[in-house]
């Protein structure tokens, strides 16, 4: 701490805070002062910090093989792919080594989808208040403005509509050729904890499949338990086209991964795409340990459960107080939205040993580690309750 950091790029505004080690919900600094981790990373750390099981893995593997390449098979790839094809129903999986990634690889299967159909300027569907990464086709995919100020020109081949907004999708459908795919948050992260009308996705995979498009879901912040089952489309029922993962699946580990079922599983041959780290013997092994725990603990079960209790004592403490608009959420990933800026409240619940996120400028974020005890769940909310009080008597 206190580090001038002279020699860093200076793409971060980050909190004067350094942890020095964590385990399980709990962060602590080199002062030893501890913090209750509400936000895991955001969203990575799914399973607490330093998981034995998964620590116990990445030693065991690093010290057998840790990377060979793309050039060769490697089984625990291949088995990494058949557990998500068993785990969502879908035919394929492409392994890269974060969200922007498994992205960039989805944006490349619904353009060469297009071509494969005769389309030459293919366009996909993508919704305001987005957040899909900062390389130069996921920024372009991306809703939020400041995310692309600067460094058009932007890709083409994107078309933007409002999120939940089924018309604005069925407007595209009769009046835009060009359309051959849409890519959507099942419920927007970085955006707000914007969850859709129920009906949303289920509308969205009836117009894409009467239209010959894609559906591709970005579920990097909202798969792999979180949202309360194994991925959030599962509460609608459906199966996309695409699906991209990453955050959650290496519990710190890099890895991401973009999984393909039906049409989608058959556009990219050799040479289309590739990575070298992707999927390599030291991710696959560590995000197979993932699963496995994941699966074992039903731990989807358990973020619906500590997420529903948290937002019982969120909304029962905060729901009716003037200056708050909402508390929502669905699983564990939850939201207070104020109605005025509330970034101080981080560094305030950090004072408290407390670590949140506000998104969206009016938008407390929580998403704490799925391993929360039933006890440290309450504890989030004793402590940042009395804190936003505070902040809207203010
Ligand atoms: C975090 C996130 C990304 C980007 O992931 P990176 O690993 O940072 O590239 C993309 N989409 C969503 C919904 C995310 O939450």
């Amino acid at each position: 701490m206190g580090s001038k950091m002279q020699h860093l790029m200076t793409t971060y505004n980050r909190l004067p805070l350094a942890f020095a080690r964590g385990e399980g919900v709990w962060l602590e600094d080199s002062e030893g002062n501890k913090y209750l981790d509400a936000i895991s990373g955001i969203a990575v750390c799914g399973l607490g910090h330093c998981h034995p099981e998964i620590s116990k893995a990445i030693c065991e593997q690093s010290s057998t093989l840790m990377h060979t390449s793309n050039l060769y098979e490697i089984p625990l790839q291949t088995r990494l792919a058949d557990r998500l094809a068993k785990l969502t129903g879908m035919d394929r999986v492409f392994f890269a080594n974060s969200g922007a990634e498994a992205n960039e690889a989805a944006i490349k299967i619904a353009r060469l989808y297009g071509h494969k159909k005769g389309i030459d300027t293919p366009s996909i569907l993508v919704c305001e208040g987005s957040f899909h990464g900062r390389t130069m086709a996921t920024l372009s995919a991306t809703g939020n403005r400041k995310v692309r100020a600067g460094f058009e020109p932007l890709l083409r081949g994107f078309s933007r509509i409002p999120f939940n907004d089924l018309d604005a999708v069925r407007h595209a459908a009769t009046n835009d050729q060009n359309v051959v795919a849409i890519l959507v948050e099942p419920i927007q992260g970085e955006g707000g904890i914007k969850i859709p009308d129920q009906g949303y996705l289920a509308a969205l995979r009836e117009i894409c499949d009467d239209n010959g498009w894609l559906l591709m879901l970005d579920e990097i912040q909202t798969g792999l338990c979180r949202s309360g089952k194994w991925f959030a489309h599962q509460h609608a029922g459906i199966v996309p086209d695409v699906m991209t993962l990453a955050k959650a699946l290496g519990n710190g580990m890099p890895v991401g991964a973009c999984v393909v079922n039906k049409a989608a599983s058959e556009v990219f041959g050799p040479g289309n795409h590739g990575s070298t780290f992707g999927g390599n013997p030291l991710a696959s092994a560590t995000a197979l340990t993932v699963l496995d725990i994941l699966e074992r603990e039903n731990f989807a079960n358990q973020a619906a459960q500590s997420g529903a209790l948290l937002k019982q004592l969120l909304a029962d403490a905060l729901a009716d107080k003037h200056g708050v608009k909402e508390v929502r959420g669905v699983g564990l990933l939850l939201a207070i939205e104020l109605n005025k800026p509330c970034g101080e409240l981080v560094m305030q619940a950090a004072d408290k040993g407390l670590l949140i996120n506000v998104t969206a400028d009016t938008v407390i974020r929580l998403l704490p580690p799925l391993v929360a005890s039933e006890s440290e769940i309450r504890e989030i909310a004793t402590r940042l309750i009395p804190l936003v009080e505070e902040f809207l008597n203010k």
